[in-house]
């Protein structure tokens, strides 16, 4: 499999993990980056070719990935005047593991379709430390023959890889996942809140706690971090949102009433409303801090 070409679009903190474990996986890729000087980087450290634009690196690849910020990045990267559809040859097959709106996902593959060019959404979990290790979550939706020809690529990014049904449905998983980290990052927040007031061991409740029934990675994870007053991205807030605004703008066409979701895309928007938008997720305590008047993180 390592003779197809691959062609990578977005070398952000996940695009340039990826791509450069693809290229020591022996893959021929080929990348392009909006911020050039990230392609002088992946060309110098681990020997990418470079392109002049997603058109060109189509022209030169088998299969396409895209990892990019939002809904309209993608469509820009993928539609665009000088975007992969403009450049790819039918038989093509465009995988992109950006996470974004499951409609518009479906809308891209309509139009690749018209060009003959297969299209997967294989977004991802795991963060920048599963994309360093190979080690992401992949949910992929789209058609199974075709996940079957690229699984070998998506198995040097990740460690599980799950059809979870056909175009879209991997963005709805996706989705699935951003309810449940929003849901237990409050519950984490509020279980410290709860354990502050009432005087017990903060390290102590999340020993315990973390191992039983109402465990979470949220907790097992941040909780700790939280403590020592480490409120740096892991993943942004930023991105939280954008992923909840993905979650909500669904539930609405789908006529599903999500209020723990709504509630957490609310507070977290008080964390950005204090200049918190880079910042952790778990800077979610800043405001649970304010509204129950109490200190958990130590203030610098
Ligand atoms: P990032 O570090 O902000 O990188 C974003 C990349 O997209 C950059 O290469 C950026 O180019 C490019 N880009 C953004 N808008 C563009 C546009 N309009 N045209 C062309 N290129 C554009 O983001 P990331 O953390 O790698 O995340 C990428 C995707 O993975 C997002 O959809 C995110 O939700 C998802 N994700 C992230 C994580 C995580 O832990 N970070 C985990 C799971 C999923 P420039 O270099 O020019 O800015």
């Amino acid at each position: 499999m390592a003779d197809l070409k691959i062609g990578f679009i977005g070398l952000g903190i996940m695009g340039r993990s990826m791509s450069r474990n693809l290229r020591q996986a022996g893959y021929d890729v080929t990348v392009w980056n909006r911020t050039a000087a990230k392609m002088a980087e992946a060309e110098a450290e681990w020997g990418a070719k470079t392109a002049a634009s997603p058109k060109e690196v189509a022209a030169h690849s088998d299969v396409v990935i895209t990892m990019v910020g939002d809904t309209p990045d993608v469509k820009e990267v993928v539609a665009g005047e000088e975007g992969v559809l403009a450049g790819a040859r039918p038989g093509t097959v465009l995988i992109d593991m950006s996470t974004i709106s499951p409609e518009a996902t479906r809308e891209l593959a309509g139009l690749a379709q018209e060009k003959g060019v297969a299209m997967l959404d294989a977004p991802v979990s795991g963060g920048d430390v599963g994309a360093r290790n190979g080690t992401l979550s992949i949910m992929v939706g789209g058609e199974e023959e075709v996940l079957g020809k690229v699984r070998p690529i998506l198995e040097v990014m990740g460690k599980t890889i799950v059809h979870c049904g056909p175009i879209g449905a991997g963005q709805t998983v996706k989705a699935c996942n951003q309810i449940l980290c929003g849901l237990n990052l409050l519950g984490m927040v509020e279980a410290l809140a709860f354990a502050k007031k009432a005087g017990v061991d903060l390290e102590k409740m999340i020993q315990v706690t973390s191992q039983g029934a109402g465990g979470s990675w949220a907790l097992s994870n941040y909780g700790p971090r939280v403590i020592k007053g480490d409120l740096d991205p892991g993943f942004s807030v930023r991105f939280q949102q954008k992923d909840l605004r993905i979650v909500l703008h669904e539930a609405e066409r789908m006529e599903l009433p999500l209020l723990g979701t709504a509630t957490v895309q609310q507070l977290l928007r008080s964390v950005q409303a204090h200049g918190g938008n880079e910042d952790g997720t778990q800077s979610l305590i800043r405001v649970m801090e304010q509204l129950g008047n109490l200190d958990i993180t130590p203030k610098t």
